[in-house]
C-alpha cells in the first residue's frame, strides 16, 4: 500500500466575547504605557462549539507592576512565578482557563521575538495544567487583535478569529485569520442601507439571531428579520401548525394545517425572501441538547415565548453564554367584548445589565404559573390557550427587530440599550424606559459567562 500522508486534524477556530465593561477595564490597563508595556490575565469559561471555541472572558488579572521585569525599550520580559501561580490557582478553582493579554499600541498587531518567547515559556506548562481547556494569549491592535492558542501542551491547530465585544452595536476586533468574505452589498437591502449606513449590509450577512418559538410573535420576528438580511436564522419551535395558529401565523397558509411544523414555515418564509440566508431550523423545545447546541451559535437571541418558565429558560442560557436577548410577550384579559388588559413588554437584556431575572421574571410569577399552569399544560388538547391578536403581537415584533438591528448595526447610537417598551394594545401606546438596575443575588446574572457545565 502507498503510504498515507498524515492528515491534520481540521483547524478549529477560537473566539473571545467579554461584555463592554470588562473590556475597558483590561484596555485601560493594556493601553497605558507610561510605565512601559502592560499585561494581564484574562480568566474564561468555554462555550464548545462545532467548528469553533468561544472563550467568555469573566474576570481580569492585571499583572502588578511589582511583579514586571522590561527590558530597555519598556517591553515585557517575565513576571514573577508566585503570580503565574496565583492566576493559575484561581482558574482551577473555577474551572476556567487564563489568557495573556497585552498590547503594543499599533494597528495590524503581531507578536514581538519576546512575545513569542515567552509564550513557549508559560503556554506550554500551563495547557497541560488546564487541559481540556485551551488558553494562550492575545495582543490587542487597535480595533483588532492577533492571538495564539495552546491545547494540551501543543501548539497549532488553534486559530484565533475575533474578539467579540457584548455591547450595542457588538463591536468586533478582527484578526489577520478572520475570513471576511468581500461580498457585493445587497440590492435588496438599499432602502434599508440608506437609512443606516453601508455598514450595515456587511454587520447583517455576519449575524446569526435565534428565534425561540416561531408563532404568534416570532413568525413575524424571522419574516423581518430576513427582509433586513440577517445571515443566519436559527428558528426553534417543536409544534406543527394547527388550525388556531392561522388567526395569527404569519407566512402560513391553509394547507399548512396539521401538516407543517412552524419551523418549516419560518424556513419557506426566510428563503422565499433570500435564499442565501442560512437557516438552522430545529424542531424540538428549548432547552433540549439540539437547541442549545444551535442557539449556543447565536450572536443575538429573540425570545417570543408564552410561559415564564420557558422564558427563564433562555433567560438563564442567554446570561450563561453572554448573549443579548430580546424578550416580547403580550397578557390579554377581556370582559366580554372588550379588552380588560392588553399589555405587552420588549426587554432588551445585555449581559453586564439587568436580566429578565434581575426584575420581571419574580419568583412569584414563576411559582404562580406553575401553579395555575404546571409544565405540559399547553399540550393538553382541552387547554384554552392565552387571547392573542396577530396585529398587536405585530407590534412587539417590529420593536424586537429593530432592537436586533440595533444591536447588530448601532443605528441608535446607544439609545436601546438596556431599555423595555410598554405597549397597550387598547390605546396604542408604547413607551420605552431604562431597565432597573441589576438585582443582588438574582440566580441567572449569578451565573453569567459561565459557558459549557464544567465536565467532571
Ligand atoms: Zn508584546
Ligand atoms: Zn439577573
Amino acid at each position: 500500500m502507498p503510504p498515507v500522508a498524515p492528515r491534520r486534524p481540521p483547524a478549529r477556530y477560537v473566539d473571545l466575547r467579554i461584555t463592554r465593561a470588562l473590556f475597558e477595564g483590561v484596555r485601560s490597563h493594556v493601553e497605558n504605557f507610561t510605565r512601559g508595556e502592560e499585561a494581564g490575565f484574562l480568566l474564561c469559561s468555554l462555550s464548545r462549539l462545532a467548528e469553533r471555541d468561544v472563550l467568555l472572558a469573566n474576570e481580569w488579572h492585571p499583572v502588578p507592576d511589582s511583579a514586571i521585569a522590561r527590558n530597555a525599550n519598556g517591553s515585557v520580559l517575565s513576571w514573577s512565578s508566585e503570580f503565574n501561580s496565583e492566576v493559575l490557582q484561581r482558574a482551577v478553582d473555577l474551572g476556567s482557563t487564563a489568557v495573556l493579554v497585552h498590547s503594543h499600541g499599533c494597528p495590524g498587531p503581531a507578536f514581538s521575538d519576546d512575545d513569542r518567547r515567552n509564550e513557549r515559556g508559560l503556554f506550554a506548562a500551563f495547557s497541560r495544567i488546564l487541559d481540556p481547556l485551551l488558553t494562550g494569549t492575545l495582543l490587542l491592535g487597535r480595533g483588532d487583535a492577533c492571538g495564539s492558542f495552546w491545547a494540551a501542551g501543543g501548539h497549532g491547530g488553534l486559530v484565533f478569529r475575533r474578539i467579540v465585544v457584548v455591547d450595542a452595536p457588538l463591536e468586533i476586533w478582527h484578526s489577520g485569520d478572520d475570513r471576511i468574505t468581500a461580498s457585493p452589498s445587497r440590492a435588496r437591502l438599499a432602502r434599508q442601507t440608506l437609512a443606516i449606513g453601508p455598514a450595515s449590509d456587511a454587520k447583517l450577512r455576519d449575524a446569526a439571531v435565534g428565534v425561540v418559538g416561531v408563532s404568534g410573535g416570532g413568525s413575524h420576528v424571522v419574516q423581518q428579520l430576513a427582509h433586513q438580511g440577517v445571515g443566519t436564522l436559527i428558528p426553534i419551535d417543536d409544534q406543527f401548525l394547527d388550525e388556531t395558529n392561522l388567526g395569527r401565523h404569519v407566512g402560513a397558509t391553509a394547507a399548512d394545517i396539521d401538516h407543517t411544523l412552524k419551523v418549516d414555515i419560518a424556513k419557506r418564509v426566510i428563503n422565499g425572501i433570500d435564499e442565501s440566508i442560512e437557516v438552522r431550523a430545529v424542531a424540538e423545545r428549548f432547552p433540549s441538547r439540539e437547541t442549545i447546541a444551535a442557539l449556543k451559535e447565536a450572536d443575538v437571541v429573540v425570545s417570543c415565548l408564552d410561559r415564564f418558565d420557558a422564558r427563564e429558560d433562555v433567560n438563564a442560557f442567554c446570561r450563561r453564554y453572554l448573549i443579548p436577548l430580546v424578550d416580547i410577550g403580550m397578557t390579554i384579559r377581556s370582559t366580554g367584548e372588550k379588552l380588560a388588559r392588553a399589555d405587552g413588554q420588549v426587554i432588551v437584556s445585555m449581559p453586564g445589565r439587568a436580566c429578565l431575572r434581575c426584575f420581571f421574571l419574580t419568583d412569584s410569577l414563576l411559582a404562580r404559573e406553575r401553579r395555575e399552569r404546571p409544565p405540559g399544560y399547553d399540550e393538553n388538547p382541552d387547554a384554552v390557550g392565552d387571547p392573542q391578536v396577530v396585529s398587536m403581537n405585530g407590534v412587539l415584533a417590529s420593536e424586537a427587530c429593530n432592537s436586533v438591528l440595533d444591536i447588530v448595526t448601532g443605528y441608535s447610537n446607544g439609545r436601546r440599550v438596556a431599555r423595555q417598551w410598554q405597549y397597550d394594545g387598547r390605546t396604542g401606546e408604547l413607551l420605552s424606559g431604562d431597565l432597573p438596575s441589576r438585582r443582588a443575588g438574582c440566580p441567572a446574572c449569578a451565573e453569567e459567562g459561565q459557558g459549557d457545565p464544567r465536565s467532571a
